[in-house]
């Protein structure tokens, strides 16, 4: 049983639903497409959210070569923090997209 968005309210229903639990939508007959759409907006969301951590990680680079001179103090540890989470954040969602990816439908 896989999780799919209701198309017409978003929320996580079970692929397998007739109707949404939440808004009760009709999903007769068209699941299979809804898995696809679901598919494309997880697709979207884990892109948005490499985008997110790229700009982390350049963003933490930047604070820390500031002006050509490395950052110290308070700066540095943002700088530092910034861009571990940008590295890692950004490998993960890399690991959920090829995860997603191999899910295909
Ligand atoms: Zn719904």
């Amino acid at each position: 049983m896989a999780l799919i968005d209701c198309p017409s309210c978003q929320k996580r229903i079970s692929s397998q639903a007739k109707q949404c639990s939440h808004c009760k939508a009709n999903l007769d007959g068209n699941s299979e497409s809804l898995v696809k759409i679901s598919h494309i907006q997880k697709s979207n969301s884990l892109m948005t959210h490499s985008i997110v951590f790229l700009t982390l990680l350049i963003a933490g680079a930047a604070m820390w070569i500031w002006k050509g001179e490395v950052a110290q103090g308070w700066q540095a540890i943002m700088a530092i923090v910034s861009f571990s989470v940008g590295v890692i954040g950004y490998m993960i969602t890399r690991i959920r997209i090829v995860i997603h990816k191999r899910k295909s439908v």
